[in-house]
């Protein structure tokens, strides 16, 4: 008690943190004379000499591995601007199926006839070998050697993540088994990327358009987080153990005003922001916009967007620089998507569109009629995709903390359906109704010229309900959760679209050689994929009941929990696709459904655990003193004649939601206990029957805090951990 106090003495008197930031006037220029300073980037690094720039550029487009040379030329160069910055370590840096990044970080200290010398090798550079078998494999050791490499990936900038006493060299590279084996994020991303390129590539040639040789996916993800005093986290059991309080009783004020969206920033929010803009810009993240989300403590940042690896990879340094410099004001970041049940979770909206390398969007409505064709058949391909493959991109998002908040009252559902807005959406009905098709001179209709102008209108009142969003000139993929690795869902959509490319190929081959024009021969293909996919359109609420009903009836897979999404990939006829593009092999795909399934499963039980441990340590305890207390009060009833009915009233009340508690907490302790072998199983045991069981005793708990006095109830609350900054 004398604690929680103490912690909101903490929580309102901490000091303001500044730091010297080199500001505009007197350094000569704000961000752009810092952006960057901690990354080496051989694309505009001033000392990598114009042929080895180019010869790097050139081994990225053809996927070629880099000579031993030139490997020779990097390593000097980027060892050179190491040691310049005070690095006395390297690390390769990767996403192991774990979703977050690992690091083995080796001194560039070595003996040469006992004298200690800095050195750093081509091969140091190119290649590492941390130990497999501690990562998820996924089972890989039965069928491949325990082995894992890292192998430098040439297209993402190297990075210094900086300490008080010494600094790192971060490498960043692709994690793989001994015979190539992805053991990782990254590597299937790169595979999907490349497929993708190839068939648009292949795609835009047969329209004519010759000159594109590389098509990249841009990547913009917005990032959510809740900020929290790091007094109140630390004394939060649930927080610290899994990233979510598993109880707490809502409070009478939250997000019903709306008052905190996009209100003014707290000073010392406003304060850690500009921290965390100066390293990220350091560090080569383009971190753009920030603003208070809708929740009571919850904040957004989002970057500019870059091609997917290195947007994937500038993600995963945000998340652990939001986290690393929060630390310094003394707050507690929480990535967890929902960490707060009752309130809004956090997701990371996924903005993606492809680009050529001569610069066209191709997400980006023109008011060219003939450019319009070729947007709206790269539109019906990308519908076609998606519903071809909602399955599977709900598999892609699929996460314990996700589960929460997908289906939840401000998260887009399990069912994946793709928004288009009005004028977008009238035009895919008019194709699919052939409307201006009736006739053969429909192809000179200015079709949409008009109308696509009205796009932007439409983007001003988009659907903030849909898990997939047309919001002017790029897709939304809104479903993603605050702390995944946005690698994975990239993967599956950018597979999912390359696979409707490619027989979009053979379709326009078609069209062309019945001769057709270019204009008609894309307006057949966005009629024939409007036709099979019109059903995953939706521009409706997707919150509302109705559409659940509704998207059943049209065939949409609604995979509600993690459990079921996951077993996907189980079936090769739902995985065959990313196989037979090369993304991920069968036993790649084996190994992620056994690594994914255990981390559900392992993480459900550290929660469980918790919980049991919250009501046994905190919730009783409290419940008990109160109890206590009032039955000594009434206690003196009979002494003194005074009428003690309320607190008979409430000291029943009380034990029968102890009674419940303890009950349904050796319900949930003995399933834990009684586990049967079968993986798929017991995540279906958790997902169907014991996470609605955690969620009731959490309520039980909540209806206890309401009651016991605050100076007894021995956990930090929603108070505490949403306005106390
Ligand atoms: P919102 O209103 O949804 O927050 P923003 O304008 O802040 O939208 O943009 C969100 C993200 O979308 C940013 O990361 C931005 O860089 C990115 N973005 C903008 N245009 C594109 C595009 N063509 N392709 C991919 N991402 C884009
Ligand atoms: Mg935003």
């Amino acid at each position: 008690m004398n604690e929680i106090i103490s912690n909101r003495d903490r929580a309102l008197s901490r000091p303001s943190r500044k730091i010297s930031i080199p500001s505009g006037q007197k350094e000569g220029g704000a961000a752009s004379s810092y952006y960057g300073s901690l990354t080496f980037d051989y694309r505009t690094q001033k000392n990598v000499p114009a042929k080895l720039k180019k010869e790097l550029d050139e081994l990225i487009i053809s996927q070629k591995p880099i000579s031993p040379v030139q490997a020779e030329q990097m390593a000097e160069l980027v060892y050179d601007w190491a040691i310049k910055n005070g690095c006395t370590h390297f690390c390769h840096w990767f996403q192991p199926l774990t979703g977050s990044t690992a690091e083995k970080h080796d001194g560039f200290i070595d003996l040469r006839g006992g004298k200690a010398v800095e050195k750093f090798s081509a091969g140091e550079l190119s290649q590492g070998e941390p130990d497999a078998s501690s990562f998820p494999n996924g089972g890989s050791r039965s069928t491949f050697e325990a082995r894992g490499y890292t192998t430098w990936d040439i297209s993402s900038p190297f990075f210094i993540i900086e300490g008080l006493n010494g600094s790192t060299l971060c490498i960043p590279t692709a994690f793989v088994a001994y015979h190539g084996e992805a053991l990782d994020i990254k590597t299937p991303l790169l595979r999907a990327n490349n497929v993708l390129s190839k068939e648009v590539t292949k795609f835009l040639h047969l329209i004519g358009k010759k000159d594109v040789n590389h098509v990249s996916v841009c990547v913009g993800p917005e990032q959510e987080y809740f900020l929290v005093d790091r007094a109140f986290y630390y004394s939060r059991p649930d927080l610290v153990m899994t990233g979510k309080t598993l109880l707490g009783k809502g409070t009478s004020k939250n997000q019903q005003l709306d008052d905190h969206y996009f209100g003014s920033i707290p000073q010392r929010v406003k304060n850690f922001m500009d921290e965390l803009n100066y390293e990220l810009h350091r560090l080569g993240v383009p971190a753009k916009t920030q603003h208070n989300e809708v929740a009571p403590g919850q904040f957004e940042i989002a970057p500019i967007f870059e091609d997917a690896n290195r947007a994937a990879d500038h993600n995963q340094i945000m998340m652990s620089t939001i986290e690393r410099v929060a630390e310094r004001h003394d707050l507690k970041a929480l990535l967890h998507e929902k960490p707060f049940p009752g309130i809004n979770g956090s997701g990371k909206h996924v903005n993606w569109s492809m680009a050529t390398d001569i610069g066209e969007n191709l997400l980006s409505p023109s008011e060219m009629p003939h450019q319009n064709f070729q947007f709206l058949a790269v539109v019906s391909i990308i519908l076609e995709a998606v519903h071809r493959r909602a399955d599977m991109m709900r598999m892609s998002i699929a996460s314990h903390g996700n589960d929460h908040r997908l289906g939840a009252n401000e998260a887009p559902p399990s069912i994946i359906s793709v928004f288009l807005g009005d004028a977008l959406g009238q035009i895919f009905e008019d194709i699919k109704n052939g409307v201006s098709l009736s006739d053969s001179s429909g192809i000179d209709i200015d079709l949409g010229a008009t109308q696509l102008a009205g796009l932007s209108r439409d983007n001003t009142d988009r659907n903030r309900t849909s898990p997939f969003a047309f919001t002017g000139n790029k897709f939304e993929f809104r479903a993603v959760g605050s702390s995944h690795a946005i690698g994975l869902p990239l993967t599956i959509l950018n597979g999912a679209v390359a696979e409707v490319f490619k027989e979009s190929s053979v379709l326009i081959e078609g069209y062309l050689s019945s001769g057709q024009s270019i204009p008609e021969a894309l307006l057949s293909l966005s009629k024939h994929w409007t036709e099979k996919a019109y059903p995953v359109i939706f521009n409706g609420d997707n919150y509302s009941d109705d559409w659940v009903q509704e998207a059943a009836k049209r065939g949409l897979p609604n995979l509600k929990t993690s459990a079921d999404a996951l077993g996907l990939l189980k079936d090769s006829s739902k995985t065959k696709f990313l196989s037979d593009l090369k993304i991920l092999n069968p036993d790649e795909i084996q190994m992620r459904y056994n690594a994914f399934l255990e981390k559900y499963i392992t993480c459900r039980q550290i929660e469980f655990d918790s919980l049991i441990h919250l009501v046994n340590q905190h919730v009783l305890p409290s419940a008990i003193e109160y109890k206590n207390q009032l039955v000594q009060t009434m206690h003196l009833s009979n002494d003194t004649g005074v009428n003690f009915d309320v607190e008979k009233e409430i000291c029943a009340k009380l034990t029968e939601l102890m009674k419940e508690v303890s009950g349904c907490t050796l319900i949930l302790h003995n399933h834990l206990s009684s586990f049967n072998h079968d993986e798929q199983k017991i995540a279906e045991e958790i997902a169907n029957t014991l996470v609605p069981l955690a969620e009731k005793i959490g309520e039980k708990c909540n209806a206890m805090e309401g009651m016991v006095p605050s100076r007894m109830w021995s956990l930090p609350t929603y108070l505490d951990l949403l306005f106390l900054r």
